[in-house]
């Protein structure tokens, strides 16, 4: 399968997952590009290009999103985004190549970002609903200080929420995680008075369900690009 057929038949399943749901034309892919060399991002941008979609390209590394930006971005309009964490000797590498951290987990990673922006960055704040302790994000509890804190800072933009669902084969559990992102960004439009606030979640392994639960962004890697090899 090329990545074009991969990016087709990714973008069929959203679609059809959408308009059972009401939300035809409403979700977003995002490619999910660890691991993929430069040459591999920068046809997967293309290809979205071609289909006309937005062009969003997630990385979880700094590093790669650096050695893979200049590919990219001979795509005119491609947006590069980081959905992993962020540790703060990064924070001046990833702001040098990166349009959107979707990884917000701290007051502390917003009031550094705050400091070092001299520009609009997006961001969507990263909340663990599943609870496991191999996932990044703030807990649940600790999402009202952090919206707080980037509504109130200078150069952050609240784009919505991400989370990584939970790791299991068990849909009902799956889909309450989910659903408790949704309830999170509906009390926060509310809060705040910001609307559209977008939902990433879903994965490659559980995108109908993202979808009926809500989710504006579907973050696909290896249902794209098929399985990753092993980092070295
Ligand atoms: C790798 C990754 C994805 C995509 O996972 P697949 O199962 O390959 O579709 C989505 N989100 C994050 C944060 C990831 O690291």
């Amino acid at each position: 399968m090329t990545i074009r057929e991969g990016i087709e038949r990714v973008l069929e399943s959203i679609e059809s997952a959408a308009d059972a749901v009401g939300r035809s034309g409403e979700v977003d892919l995002e490619l999910a590009v660890k691991t993929r060399t430069p040459e591999e991002c920068r046809e997967a941008a293309q290809c979205l290009k071609d289909f006309g979609r937005p062009i969003l390209l997630g990385h979880n590394r700094v590093q790669e999103a650096r050695d893979t930006a200049a590919a990219i971005r001979e795509v005119e309009g491609a947006s590069i985004r980081l959905i992993g964490p962020l540790q703060s000797n990064k924070i001046n590498q990833a702001l040098a190549c990166v349009d959107a951290i979707e990884s917000i987990d701290s007051p502390g990673l917003v009031a550094k970002l705050d400091a070092r922006l001299d520009r609009r960055l997006p961001v969507l704040v990263e909340v663990n609903v599943s609870g496991e302790s191999s996932k990044h994000g703030c807990a649940p509890t600790e999402v009202v200080a952090l919206v707080d804190a980037v509504v109130g800072s200078t150069n952050l933009d609240l784009e919505g929420f991400m989370t990584v669902g939970l790791n299991s084969p068990v849909e009902k559990d799956v889909r309450a995680a989910y659903a408790l992102l949704r309830r999170i960004r509906d009390d926060a439009e509310v809060a705040t008075g910001i609307g559209g606030l977008a939902l990433s979640m879903g994965m490659s392994n559980d995108l109908e369900w993202a979808i009926d639960e809500g989710a504006t962004l579907v973050r696909i890697g290896t249902a794209v690009f098929g399985p990753r090899a092993p980092r070295v």
